[in-house]
């Protein structure tokens, strides 16, 4: 990654240090590098003694329970469950911070109050094409890791860190590690040097990051890894262009009492096939499908997304939705879809 500004480091410690309010906030369906990098800086946040609270436009994975547990819970509002609370904090604050997302768009029914809120806003992300004019200040880096690792560099250069890992608040360390670790998929993506280097002074730190595996993939119900035998049987399908797609529908979700998170990674897995280039999966969810996408080199994930499931992300791995039946009639039809747009992805 490219060397932080050393004017922008100034300005971000002294828009902390002159706000009282601070607010966090991350994309919807939280994963590991959102929860991770929201309560690695509210840890720090606190640690400073600001009042500081974290925003999740919904719910997030039980399975990072572990990060929220205790005094933090008090700390987080769940739009989804309190939308009128969240307004209301977000109004107030003198600063609101965005982490692990690039457009206020990803924030859900968030987004009408950040355009509006006229507080300080600062960005800290690694997705591709930030929407730089609505923020103050930016961070932005696609050559890291994680949000989780951009905001580590960023700590490191605060002045009552300097550089040393063992000063950041342990929770704070803990929840970088996590959003690092989950963000590479446990070090299979995404590594670069500087993320090798965090994980060991995170490591020289205390972190026990036997702790954070346990938590975060040996933890899963019976449900989750039944459910992915059920797919990797009956609803895998590999297109001629090598295009693997998987569909589960709603009856699958309640037959095997699937949660948020539980089908977390699924994607990845047919990108084990050797003549797999890309990876789809749908999770139905109300008027929609939840769309990820996982590519190998050499194939776009992210303009794959960007173009046919109205999303987007990372070049290798981005995430969108499928409507309807804006964009498909039914259902039914999600699959002929799928292999209607990747052979035009994949044939012009
Ligand atoms: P996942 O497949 O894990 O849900 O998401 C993979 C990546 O795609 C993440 O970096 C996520 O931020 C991005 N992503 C997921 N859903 C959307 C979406 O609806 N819109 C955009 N722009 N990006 C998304
Ligand atoms: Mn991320």
């Amino acid at each position: 990654m490219e060397a932080l500004n050393r004017s922008d480091i100034e300005s971000f410690d002294r828009n902390m240090a002159e706000a009282r309010c601070i607010t966090a906030v991350v994309h919807t369906h939280p994963d590991g590098d959102a929860i991770g990098s929201g309560t690695a800086l509210l840890g720090y946040l606190s640690a400073h003694g600001k009042d500081a609270v974290l925003i999740l436009p919904d719910r997030y994975p039980a399975a990072l329970e572990f990060l929220i547990g205790g005094e933090m819970e008090k700390r987080v509002i769940v739009a989804e469950d309190s939308m009128a609370e969240a307004e209301r904090r977000l109004r107030s604050s003198d600063l609101i911070i965005c982490l692990d997302f690039n457009s206020f768009s990803r924030a859900g029914d968030l987004e009408e109050c950040l355009s509006s809120v006229q507080s300080g806003k600062i960005l800290i992300d690694h997705h591709l094409n930030p929407d730089r004019k609505c923020f103050s200040l930016c961070f932005t880096e696609t050559e890291t890791s994680s949000t989780a690792e951009l905001l580590y560099h960023i700590l490191m250069e605060m002045p009552d860190i300097r550089h040393d890992a063992g000063r950041l608040p342990a929770i704070t360390a803990t929840a970088l590690m996590t959003g690092m670790t989950t963000d590479t998929n446990n070090f299979a993506n995404s590594v670069f040097p500087t993320t090798l280097a965090m994980a060991s002074s995170l490591l020289g730190a205390g972190v026990d990051r036997d702790f954070i595996l346990d938590n975060i993939f040996n933890s899963y119900k019976e449900s989750r890894i039944r459910l992915m035998g059920y797919l990797l049987d009956r609803c895998l399908h590999i297109t001629d262009d090598g295009v693997a797609y998987m569909i589960l529908e709603k009856n699958a979700i309640s037959k095997f009492g699937i949660q948020d998170g539980d089908t977390e990674g699924f994607v990845n897995i047919p990108l084990a096939i050797g003549r797999v280039r890309m990876s789809i999966f749908l999770k139905q969810d109300k008027d929609r499908f939840r769309v990820s996408v996982r590519s190998k080199k050499g194939t776009s994930a992210n303009l794959c997304a960007a173009e046919f499931f109205n999303g987007g992300g990372h070049e290798l791995a981005s995430g969108g939705k499928l409507m309807i039946p804006d964009d498909v009639a039914d259902a039914a039809e999600a699959a002929a879809y799928i292999e209607r747009v990747t052979r035009i992805f994949f044939n012009r």
